[in-house]
Order: C-alpha cells, then sequence, then structure tokens
C-alpha cells in the first residue's frame, strides 16, 4: 500500500484521507438492493431481457458519501451516510476481432462490469466539468498542482456486480462436504457447469470434448435453487459475509490447478474434497500456460490470465477478472482522466450478488495475483480491496429466471442487448446491442448518431470538450507543456486518442510495471485502433 491510497471502510484512516466515521458503513446486502431497485426504476424496458426467455448481468458503481469524523465524536456516534448509484451496466456479449473498428465508434466489450465501468469514466467527466468549469459542487476539490482534482476526503466508490466476473474469479472448486447430511449438490444433465453468465460462452458440450467421458467427475452438476453458494466453495460457512482476508502470494501466474491450491493455498476444509470446479469460458492468452482440460477439478489452471469468448470469432478483450485486478493497481478512471486527477479513482470495496462465489478465488483473481508489484510511479499502488458478497439474488440473472420459468418451453438465453446509465443530466442512458446503439442498421454505422456515449471516441470527444472549455493558463501540465514545447517545433502537439493517452506519463509508467511484474501477456490492440482524432 502506499500512502495516497484509499483506506478501506473498517479499516482506520490513511494520514492524507478524512476518517472512516464508524465501523460499518454499508453492508453488502444494502448495496444490492439499491442496485436492484435501480435496475428496476430507472432504467428502460428497453434492453432488458425479455420475460422468461431471457437473462442479464448487472454491475455499478456506488457512491458513498459520510461524514468527516471530528475529533469530539465518539466511536459509537450514529452516522449519516448516503449511497448513491453513479454509474451502471448491464450487458452479457463481447464483439470478435474481426468486428473491431479503427474509428473507436464500436464498444468491443459489453459485459455488465465493463459497461458500469466506461459509465462511470463518463459520470467522472462531468463532475470535471462541474468542477473545472462551472465552478458548482462536485466530487471534485482542486488538487495542490496546477489544473490537478483530487476527490473530496468523505467519499468513496463502491463495485457491484450481481455475479462474479468472467475468467479468474470464476474457476470455482466445488466441494462435496462428507459430513453435509444431505448433499446440496444435485446432478442435472440440463445445466452448465459454467457459472459464468456470459452469453457468449461456449456449450458446455463443446468444452468439455476434451474430457474423458467415463471420467468420475464429468457429470454436470448444479446450483439447487436457494442453495447458499457456500457449499460449493472451499470458503468456510461464513464466507459470504467475512472481510476479506489476506491471500497468500505466489500463486500469480503459477502452474496450480484448483485441485492443488485449495490443499496449497487455501486448506481445504478436512470434511470438504474438491469433486469438481465451475468452469470459465474464457480460454489462456496465448503465451501463457494452458488449460490442462482434464477431467474434473483439472480442467482449468488458476491464476493466469484469459480473453472473453467470441461467437465464433476470438476477441481480443481480456476477462473481466482481470480488467478489475487491473484497475485495482491504476484506478478506474484511465490513462486520458489521469491528465485532470492527481491521484487515480479506486475502488474501495467489490460487492458481489447471490451466485456461486469463493472469497479465496475472488481474492486471488482480483488482488492476489497483483500482490507483488512494485516501483509504481507515485499514488499508484495495490490496493487493499474489500470483496464481499451479499445473499440477494439479481432477478434477471440466470439462476433466477430459470427458477422462475420452471419447465417453460424454449430455451434460455442471454440478452444481446447492453444497457449504460450515468449520473450526468444529459442522456444518461445509452442502449446497445453489437457494440453500436439499439437500431443502428448497417447503412447507419460510421455515422454520428451510431455512436454509444460511451464508446472509445464519445468518451475522447467529451474529454477534448473538458479540455477547450478550459483556458489554457489553467491546464495542466502534462497537457500543457506538450503544446509548449510544439511551439518550438520539438514535439508534435498532441492530436490522436493514442497521443492523448500517451501523454498521462505516470498511468502508463505504473502499467508498464504492472505488465512487466504480472500481466505480461496481457493483449493490447494494435497502435491503430487508437489512431483517431
Ligand atoms: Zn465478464
Amino acid at each position: 500500500m502506499t500512502s495516497c491510497a484509499h483506506y478501506s471502510p473498517y479499516a482506520p484512516p490513511s494520514r492524507s484521507r478524512a476518517s472512516a466515521p464508524a465501523p460499518t458503513m454499508w453492508t453488502p446486502d444494502e448495496i444490492a438492493q439499491l442496485c436492484y431497485k435501480h435496475y428496476e426504476i430507472r432504467l428502460p424496458k428497453q434492453g432488458k431481457p425479455e420475460p422468461n426467455r431471457e437473462w442479464t448481468l448487472l454491475a455499478a458503481v456506488v457512491k458513498i458519501q459520510f461524514p468527516i469524523y471530528e475529533a469530539s465524536d465518539t466511536p459509537d456516534k450514529p452516522v449519516h451516510v448516503t449511497k448513491e448509484v453513479v454509474s451502471m451496466g448491464t450487458g452479457t456479449k463481447c464483439i470478435g476481432q474481426s468486428k473491431m473498428r479503427k474509428s473507436g465508434d464500436i464498444l468491443n466489450d459489453s459485459h455488465a462490469e465493463v459497461i458500469a465501468r466506461r459509465s462511470f469514466q463518463r459520470y467522472l467527466l462531468y463532475q470535471l466539468q462541474l468542477a473545472a468549469t462551472l465552478n458548482k459542487e462536485s466530487i471534485f476539490v482542486p488538487g495542490t498542482q496546477r489544473g490537478l482534482w483530487k476527490l473530496r476526503p468523505n467519499l468513496l466508490f463502491v463495485f457491484f456486480s450481481s455475479h462474479t466476473p468472467c475468467g479468474d474469479a470464476s474457476i470455482i472448486p466445488m466441494l462435496e462436504f462428507e459430513e453435509q447430511p444431505c448433499c446440496p449438490v444435485i446432478r442435472d444433465q440440463d445445466s452448465s457447469l459454467s457459472l459464468e453468465d456470459s452469453g457468449n460462452v461456449k456449450t458446455p458440450e463443446n468444452e468439455r470434448k476434451h474430457e474423458d467421458p467415463d471420467g468420475p467427475v464429468t457429470k454436470k452438476m448444479r446450483l439447487e435453487p436457494g442453495t447458499p453458494a457456500r457449499f460449493f466453495t472451499n470458503g468456510t460457512a461464513q464466507h459470504g459475509k467475512q472481510d476479506s482476508g489476506s491471500f497468500a502470494s505466489g500463486v500469480r501466474g503459477s502452474n496450480l490447478t484448483v485441485e492443488r491450491l485449495a490443499d496449497v493455498a487455501c486448506g481445504a476444509p478436512r470434511s470438504a474434497t474438491v469433486v469438481d470446479i465451475y468452469r470459465t469460458g474464457a480460454k489462456c492468452v496465448p503465451g501463457e500456460a494452458e488449460d490442462l482440460r482434464k477431467p474434473g477439478a483439472a480442467y482449468h489452471q488458476v491464476g493466469l490470465l484469459r480473453v472473453k469468448p467470441g461467437r465464433g470469432d476470438r476477441t481480443c478483450s481480456m476477462s473481466c477478472s482481470d480488467k478489475m485486478a487491473r484497475w485495482n493497481v491504476l484506478g478506474c478512471q484511465g490513462a486520458l482522466l489521469m491528465h485532470f486527477l492527481e491521484e487515480p479513482i479506486y475502488l474501495s470495496a467489490v460487492v458481489i450478488g447471490k451466485c456461486p462465489y469463493s472469497q479465496e478465488v475472488m481474492q486471488r483473481a482480483l488482488i492476489g495475483r497483483c500482490q507483488n508489484v512494485l516501483a509504481l510511479p507515485k499514488g499508484y499502488g495495490v490496493q487493499e480491496l474489500k470483496i464481499q458478497q451479499s445473499d440477494l439474488l439479481f432477478e434477471q440473472s440466470r439462476c433466477a429466471v430459470q427458477t422462475k420459468r420452471a419447465d417453460s418451453p424454449g430455451r434460455l438465453v442471454p440478452c444481446g442487448a447492453a444497457i449504460s446509465w450515468a449520473a450526468v443530466p444529459e442522456q444518461p442512458l445509452d442502449v446497445t446491442a453489437n457494440g453500436f446503439p439499439q437500431g443502428t442498421t448497417k447503412k447507419g454505422i460510421g455515422s454520428l448518431q451510431a455512436r454509444s456515449r460511451i464508446s472509445k471516441v464519445e468518451l475522447f470527444r467529451s474529454f477534448q470538450k473538458l479540455l477547450s472549455s478550459i483556458s489554457e493558463d489553467k491546464w495542466p501540465d502534462s497537457l500543457s507543456s506538450a503544446c509548449r514545447e510544439w511551439e518550438f517545433g520539438r514535439l508534435q502537439k498532441l492530436d490522436t486518442y493514442q497521443e492523448h493517452k500517451e501523454a498521462a506519463s505516470a498511468y502508463q509508467e505504473a502499467w508498464s510495471a504492472l505488465r512487466k511484474q504480472a500481466f505480461a501477456s496481457w493483449i493490447r490492440n494494435p497502435p491503430d485502433y487508437h489512431q483517431f482524432k
């Protein structure tokens, strides 16, 4: 942890930030409830799953605001905390490599987590506009250097997701408890072993073709509706509520299988045996170790970088587990916004809805893999992200819809649309399908109307709008020095998306350190996909 890391809501305050006033500022159920309500009330019917036939995934960023601790306050004094959803995303799809465009106007990755994060960037850009050009109340206050802003000290952000992120965090051991009077695992030929609710996940049959069909644990299993997920993981009985403990380091990018990991790092309870694992549709990236694809728990290797599955076509998008692990080191604001910020914007906690879940696996996937990354620039650090699970089920999740529809005819399918919502006054909603606003025709592609507000090109446009509304003498050094030097003919003026991203030098330095030390085989889009203006 660096000195400017965010505090956890339960931990003592760091010197540079205000104190967390009470031992508990929220519960996982309160966060889930708030997000489900927001989904129900604020999101339109358009883009939501068709009842009884489709399901989707939900993710959101919740702002927590608390009063600043006064020295005279007693520790048990009640505190008034406000919780507000500031961005939300739904979606299950990811486009393949062949559909990618160099103009930045398509959403490559429409998994709910990624939509919620891009919508959050839209919210942050709006808040910067409020602070920098409109002189209005904002989440940002002036930083110590010219043109830079920082978060108010009494704010933090919690990320909510209705499910465990795809990729490494979804490779969850299934345990059979020997002392369990009624074993909650049931065998069912109609459900999938993959708990990952990804719309592009290949069928379990495809995934399992390399398995020995006569293997001892190749039968499919599923959660009996209403069974607490904890029975299926290597967590302890109360793990859904437990605090995030520290995860044994040294398993990053290892050749460990889940089975061995349970023995080596997590210490599987004596009464339980790992009988199988949930699978992820996300494949290992080239250059990393490969899954063993052996029967049962030895199918996957853990701790590896993975790419999202596409429909037939390979994707270039990293799994949500990988992306969230990256946000926990670089912040979730991205490179462009760092031009205006004194410190990255980190999440303080991640809350997961009711679904198969393992505390240890989440810790490994989101934090453990980067735990030993060193030599990050000032302000950056691997965060002590708090990870918790709620007991509340998202009513449009695959599991909930499956239970409700019982024996309805027809197949249950993932919803093809993605909904983005951001707490901004102008057009907060954005519904897309296949990476473009819903309803976009083939002929319409390339026009201004055919751009999602959270596409790269549109977020870049908002960034440029913000920059042009600030007088040049108030620009941050990272942008004005580049222009000054250009006047003397030494450097070109920043022009393209790529140039603006590269000019965020501390961010790039941090990203390079993270790649070198933990995520060497991260797939990066070729530079010609970032040359648009
Ligand atoms: Zn995902």
